[in-house]
C-alpha cells in the first residue's frame, strides 16, 4: 500500500491529510506531531486563549474526522530522520515509518535570543505553542504578581501584551528598533500601534536591547545596553521564530530561509514536499522567494501539495494575507510591500478608526494594511488579484470611494 507521511500535525500538516483524501489518495496518511494536544488553532493563544481566562484550545478538527477520514494521527511524537534513500522516517522512539511521499510541515519555533542569564530564569516563556500559552496563564493567574515584560514588538508580542493588559497586567514592550513593527510595515502603522497601546497602558520602550537578565529578590532584574533596567515577574521572549529545517538539512534537502520548494511545493527531493512556515517559496505575482508565517499560507499550500501528490499537476499562485487582533483594532494585510517606494495612507475615519496604508512600488500596487477597514481589505484583494492599475490621487481622496479610484 503507498503511504503519505506527514510530519508536523499543525495548520499545514492537518489540511494537507484532510485534503488528501478530498483528493482521493487512496493510500494510507500518517500524520505525525511532538505536540500532544489535538492539533488546535495557533492565532487564538494570543488573543482569546490568553485573554479569555476560560477559554478552551480551538481545535482544527474533531478527533472524530481522524478516524472518519482514516487518518493515523500521532501525538507526543517526534520524528528523528529522514533516511531519504530507504524512504523510511525514524522517531526518536525507534518506529520506524515507509512512505512513498513524505511531507514536511515543521514549522518554526521561538528565536531564543543570546541573553546573558536567561537560562538561571524560571519565569521566562515562549509564544509557540499551547503548553507556552497555558504556563503563562498559570503563571498569571496563580499570582497577584503581574508585572510583565515582553522582549520584541511583533505582531505576536503586541497582541500578548494588549491580551496580558485586558487581563490586568502591568506590561512594558522591549523592542530593540527604533520603532516596533519596523521589519514587517510602515513607519505609520508602527505609529499606530505604538498610540494605541500606549492609550491603553502598555509601556513600549523603544531602541531598548536587552543583554542580560538576572533574578532579584523575589524579580527579574532585565539590562538594557542603554543602561536602563526593569524589574519584573514574568518574562516573555517574542523576538521571531526560525523554520524547523533540522531533519530536512540532516536528509540534505536543499535549504535557504526555509526548505526550498519548487512551485508544486516539492523539495529537492522529488518524494519529499514542504508546506506551511518551514517551506521557502516562489511567489509569482512578486517575483521572488519568501517564507510566510500566516495560516492562509499554510492552508493554500497544503492543498496544493495535495493535489500534486495525489497526481494533478497544480501551481501554488497566491496573493498572500495575514491578520492581527490587538485592543479593538482589526488589521488585515494582504500582499507583501517589501521593495515599496511610495506609501499612501487613506483616513476615512480617524475617530472610530477607518484607516488604510497603499504600498506601491512606483505606480504598481504592492499590498495594503487595512484597519478597522473590510471594505479597503476587499477591494485592495481584487486589484492585487487582477492587476488593476489605482489612481493614487483618487485613492487619497477620501471622497472619492475606494473603488472609484482605478486609473
Ligand atoms: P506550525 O504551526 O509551526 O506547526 C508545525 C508543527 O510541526 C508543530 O506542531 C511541531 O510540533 C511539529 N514538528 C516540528 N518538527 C517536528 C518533528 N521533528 N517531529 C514531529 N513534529 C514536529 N497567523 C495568521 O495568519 N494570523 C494570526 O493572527 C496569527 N497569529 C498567531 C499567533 C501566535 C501566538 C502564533 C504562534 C502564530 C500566529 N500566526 C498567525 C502564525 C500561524 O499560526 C502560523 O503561520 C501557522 O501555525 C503555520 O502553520 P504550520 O503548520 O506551517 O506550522
Amino acid at each position: 500500500e503507498k503511504t503519505c507521511v506527514i510530519i508536523g500535525a499543525s495548520h499545514a500538516g492537518v489540511n494537507c491529510a484532510f485534503a488528501l483524501r478530498k483528493e482521493g489518495w487512496q493510500g494510507a496518511v500518517v500524520l505525525i506531531d511532538s505536540d500532544p494536544e489535538l492539533p488546535y488553532h495557533r492565532p487564538p493563544l494570543s488573543k482569546t486563549y490568553l485573554n479569555e481566562p476560560a477559554a478552551d484550545l480551538q481545535s482544527l478538527k474533531p478527533l472524530e474526522s481522524y478516524h472518519k477520514n482514516n487518518i493515523k494521527l500521532l501525538l507526543d511524537k517526534t520524528v528523528s530522520k529522514i533516511d531519504s534513500l530507504k524512504r523510511q522516517i525514524i522517531l526518536y522512539d525507534g518506529t520506524c515509518f515507509e512512505y512513498t511521499k513524505l511531507v514536511l510541515a515543521t514549522g518554526a519555533k521561538p528565536i531564543i535570543p543570546p541573553i546573558e542569564g536567561l537560562k538561571q530564569i524560571s519565569k521566562v516563556f515562549t509564544l509557540r505553542t499551547a503548553g507556552d500559552i497555558t504556563s503563562i496563564k498559570n503563571a498569571f493567574f496563580k499570582s497577584d504578581k503581574k508585572k510583565a515584560a515582553i522582549i520584541g514588538g511583533g505582531y505576536i508580542g503586541l497582541e500578548t501584551a494588549a491580551s496580558l493588559k485586558k487581563m490586568g497586567a502591568e506590561v512594558t514592550v522591549l523592542e530593540r528598533e527604533s520603532r516596533i513593527l519596523a521589519r514587517v510595515t510602515s513607519s505609520y502603522i508602527s505609529n499606530f500601534f505604538q498610540e494605541l497601546h500606549k492609550r491603553n497602558g502598555v509601556d513600549i520602550q523603544v531602541g531598548k536591547n536587552v543583554f542580560a537578565v538576572e533574578n532579584y529578590n523575589d524579580t527579574i532584574r532585565i539590562y538594557c545596553d542603554d543602561a536602563t533596567e526593569f524589574d519584573v515577574d514574568i518574562l516573555i521572549l517574542g523576538v521571531g521564530v526560525k523554520p524547523n529545517c533540522t531533519i530536512a538539512s540532516k536528509a540534505e534537502l536543499k535549504i535557504s530561509d526555509g526548505i526550498l520548494v519548487d512551485e508544486y511545493t516539492q523539495t529537492s527531493n522529488e518524494h519529499i514536499y514542504a508546506i506551511g512556515d518551514v517551506s521557502y517559496h516562489y511567489n509569482k505575482n512578486y517575483g521572488y522567494n519568501v517564507r510566510l508565517e500566516s495560516v492562509q499560507n499554510a492552508v493554500e499550500q497544503s492543498k496544493i501539495a495535495a493535489l500534486n501528490i495525489a497526481g494533478k499537476k497544480i501551481k501554488y499562485d497566491t496573493i498572500p494575507w495575514f491578520w492581527s487582533d490587538q485592543f479593538d483594532i482589526k488589521l488585515q494585510i494582504v500582499g507583501l510591500a517589501n521593495g515599496y517606494t511610495d506609501v499612501i495612507v487613506r483616513e476615512d475615519d480617524l475617530e472610530k478608526p477607518v484607516i488604510s496604508v497603499w504600498y506601491f512600488k512606483d505606480e504598481t500596487l504592492l499590498a495594503v494594511d487595512a484597519i478597522n477597514n473590510a471594505k479597503a481589505y476587499v477591494f485592495g484583494t481584487k486589484f492585487l488579484k487582477n492587476k488593476i492599475r489605482v489612481d493614487k490621487a483618487k485613492l487619497k481622496d477620501i471622497s472619492v470611494p475606494i473603488n472609484n479610484s482605478l486609473e
